[in-house]
């Protein structure tokens, strides 16, 4: 049997290694890890009962349930499905794939500074000076994928970025200070939009909502997204479900320029 071992098994082996190891990766970042445990605790027992010992009256049982085993998987996992798909979509050959077939034509210079100085330059200063005042804020930045749901959930603005209109709106007193500001293409689309909340494990104590919902929508999408606590003022960025915190004037403006880390 041993001798049949050759280079397209040992291929098959690793490729479904890497799968279960990326599902793991997906389902430990929300909380089905357990749920990942369970299936695979099932699919070792249903091998080892049906292929390996042979029962047949067992075996026969758990072949009925797996058989519709593809469907159930498919309703108990759908959003880490989603994810998964999203996840393999946000790679940066995928992204310059999608760009290359919707005709962007973008250079290198483009690649390097994802937003206009207009977009950035009032961001840096108005996050700088909210976290001065300790004025909690969340700013979401559009990119390859479309924010027109999230948008929707908020009031729509339309106006152009300047740092005094992100200050006000973002002011305690505001009545759109709740919420996300949504940025889409060198606009001030909305405010007071509602995200979805990360329910990563993994994120410190110490944050919050405001850094939950900032870290789901770029688990979600590939969206940039700038925090400013209004606890400790501190000033965080959030992409591809990863945070950055901590960041200077200097740190902003270089992950601004980038649209990502
Ligand atoms: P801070 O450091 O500023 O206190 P935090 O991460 O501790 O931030 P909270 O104190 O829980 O977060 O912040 C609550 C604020 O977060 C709400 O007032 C609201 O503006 C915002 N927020 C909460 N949930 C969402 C959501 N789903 N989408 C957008 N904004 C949200
Ligand atoms: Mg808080």
């Amino acid at each position: 049997m041993f001798f049949d071992f050759g280079l397209k098994d040992f291929i098959d082996i690793l490729l479904v290694a890497i799968i279960l190891y990326y599902c793991y990766k997906v389902m430990k970042r929300s909380r089905s890890v357990n749920l990942f445990y369970g299936v695979l605790i099932f699919i070792i027992f249903w091998i080892v009962i049906s292929k390996i010992v042979g029962m047949k009256l067992l075996g026969s049982i758990l072949n009925q349930l797996v058989s519709v085993g593809a469907i159930a998987l498919i309703i108990l996992f759908q959003e880490e499905i989603r994810h998964f798909f999203y996840d393999l979509g946000a790679h940066e050959k995928a992204n310059r794939l999608i760009r290359f077939f919707r005709n962007d034509k973008g250079n290198s210079i483009n690649e390097e500074y994802r937003y206009d100085r207009e977009v950035i330059f009032p961001i840096v200063m108005a996050c700088i000076n909210m976290s001065k005042q300790r004025i909690g804020a969340l700013i979401v930045i559009e990119n390859d994928i479309p924010l027109t749901d999230y948008i929707r959930s908020g009031e729509t603005i339309d106006a152009r970025i300047t740092q005094r209109l992100i200050e006000n709106i973002f002011f305690k007193n505001s009545p759109l200070h709740d919420g996300a500001m949504i940025i889409s293409e060198n606009k001030i689309a909305a405010a007071s939009c509602i995200l979805p909340i990360s329910h990563d494990l993994d994120i410190p104590k110490e944050f919050g909502l405001r850094h939950r919902a900032g870290k789901g929508i770029t688990s979600e999408t590939d969206a940039l997204s700038i925090i400013v606590s209004e606890e400790t003022g501190n000033i965080t960025a959030a992409h591809n479900d990863q945070f950055r915190s901590h960041l200077s004037a200097e740190d902003l403006e270089t992950i601004l320029m980038k649209g990502r880390f």
